[in-house]
């Protein structure tokens, strides 16, 4: 295990920032890229990362690393230094308001304009002058501040992976996964593998998370070069959402840490003996017909049912009451589908989001993404 420390802060401040990456097995193959809480207390995120990182130093021990895997186990060390009224803020930068997993740069464009023509008849020649000439974009980024110098040192260890695994949690939830619609058969194998509750894929999330911007160009550049020019989707890019943000235990960390193993030597990274793969828990449906429950006035938030659950459209999910008259409203499924989100807390105001519901037809579009 070779251990980097990355400095994210700019010299002459007066505090000073680094980035802890560890980069088990040999270099120059198959490469898996995995970091945890980019959103900085996602804590079941970073305990994953510490069962993958023990886990990992024994397979490299053992010669059981067939490729690399690169493992940033807290990946936003600003935001784990954010805390508001004695309460961890880890998903939004204080400074600018801006949710730490957005406004990736989007390299598609670049890399169509300058590779386009110049790929050739051989798919495995192509994925190597792509993964060159994508590091090379990634370096060449000049970044203006230290969240942009953060966001470009996790794009330079993971934009020339196979695999990129981004974890994080809920607030209440089951295990899900957010996957590219194109690459949902690829990602399957994990979401059974992981148990998860809803696999939800799109082409487009909206607001430019950090698993597109690594697998994105690749599309991108696909479609620019036609069909005709042999170029593999060849970064398989997917965050995973390790439930909710108390649901921190050694077992379930342990149990999701050899999952991600398992799917490691399905591609080929990791060297475990085969198993035979779980039986799919859920369906992959589409982002766009995930249906958000949103609170329609302020109230006390009882839940009826249990998160996981088999809904039908018309089913009651949650009563909102109103603590002073007591008037209640409860918010009923617009979906069939899969309750498999929910809020950590108990009292909202209006137009927070109480829920979300994995339904198979699409019902929105635009930004799927929460904020
Ligand atoms: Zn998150």
């Amino acid at each position: 295990m070779q251990t980097h420390r990355h400095t994210i802060s700019a010299p002459h401040g007066s505090v000073h920032c680094e980035l802890t990456s560890y980069h088990f097995g040999p270099p120059g193959g198959r490469k898996a890229y995995i970091q945890a809480a980019l959103h900085a207390d996602e804590v079941p995120a970073m305990l994953v990362a510490q069962s993958l990182r023990t886990r990992l130093q024994l397979l490299e021990q053992q010669g059981r690393l067939s490729g690399q895997v690169v493992l940033v186990p807290a990946a936003n060390p600003f935001g784990l230094a954010q805390v508001i009224n004695e309460r961890p803020f880890g998903r939004f930068d204080l400074a600018t308001g801006i949710n730490f997993n957005r406004g990736y740069p989007q390299l598609g464009a670049q890399l169509a304009a300058s590779l386009a023509t110049r790929l050739g008849p051989d798919a495995a020649a192509n994925v190597r002058l792509v993964r060159g000439h994508l590091r090379e974009l990634v370096a060449a980024w000049q970044a203006a501040s230290d969240l942009a110098l953060l966001k470009k040192t996790l794009l330079s260890l993971a934009i020339d992976a196979d695999v990129v695994l981004d974890l994080h949690c809920d607030n209440e939830a089951v295990l899900h996964v957010y996957a590219s619609s194109a690459q949902v058969p690829e990602i399957e194998p994990l979401a059974r593998l992981l148990g998860a509750g809803a696999l939800l894929h799109a082409d487009l999330a909206g607001g430019d998370p950090f698993d597109e911007a690594c697998m994105r160009p690749w599309a991108e550049l696909a479609a620019r070069a036609g069909p005709q020019v042999p170029l593999p989707l060849a970064c398989v890019a997917a965050t995973i959402e390790l439930r909710g943000e108390t649901q921190v235990d050694y077992a379930t960390a342990a149990l999701d840490a050899d999952a991600i193993l398992r799917y490691l030597s399905l591609r080929g990274i990791v060297a475990l003996d085969a198993v035979a793969l779980p039986p799919a828990s859920c369906r992959a449906t589409p982002l766009t017909g995930t249906q958000r429950l949103d609170a329609p006035h302020a109230g006390m938030l009882v839940y009826l049912r249990a998160l996981g659950d088999r809904v039908a459209t018309g089913d009651a999910i949650a009563d909102l009451i109103d603590p002073a008259t007591g008037q209640t409203t409860t918010l009923r499924a617009g979906v069939d589908g899969v309750f498999f989100a929910r809020l950590s807390h108990r009292y909202v105001i209006r137009g927070m989001n109480v829920g979300k519901i994995a339904g198979v037809h699409p019902i929105r579009e635009g930004n799927l993404l929460s904020l």
